[in-house]
């Protein structure tokens, strides 16, 4: 396995599929997010600003956790996230539910392509 620097410490390490950061900072941004959901379910309703000078996270952080879906937008943060192809406000993820039904469908059928295509080459080999 070839080594990398991490992007964030430059620290080398063997990156894993999936994963970008080397292990310690992989830790340190979990601890970040346990305490950010940690704070958000003791302080229900907390602007995102607030969360982030209480929880020392910065808010570009926290906003990526909600379009990953780890965390879901708290009342007080209503209107944080839109959807990304509609416009319409959503607790969390990247698009509302109808646009999020459309993308996977879209998706899957990328894949399947995607899936040909990779077959494709091996099957002439074959011949
Ligand atoms: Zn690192
Ligand atoms: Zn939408």
């Amino acid at each position: 396995m070839s080594l990398k620097n991490c992007p964030k410490c430059k620290r080398l390490f063997s990156p894993k599929p999936g994963h970008f950061i080397c292990p310690e900072c992989e830790k340190q941004d979990e601890q970040e997010f346990q305490k950010v959901r940690e704070y958000l379910r003791k302080n229900r309703g907390a602007d995102i600003n607030v969360v982030s000078e209480e929880t020392g996270v910065s808010t570009k952080k926290i906003l990526k956790y909600l379009r990953e879906g780890k965390l879901e937008v708290s009342e007080g943060m209503k209107d944080l996230i839109k959807c990304e192809k509609c416009g319409v406000s959503i607790r969390n993820g990247q698009f509302c539910r109808k646009c999020s039904e459309e993308v996977s469908k879209q998706f899957s059928s990328l894949l399947a392509v995607e899936q040909i295509e990779k077959n494709g080459p091996k099957m002439h080999i074959r011949k």
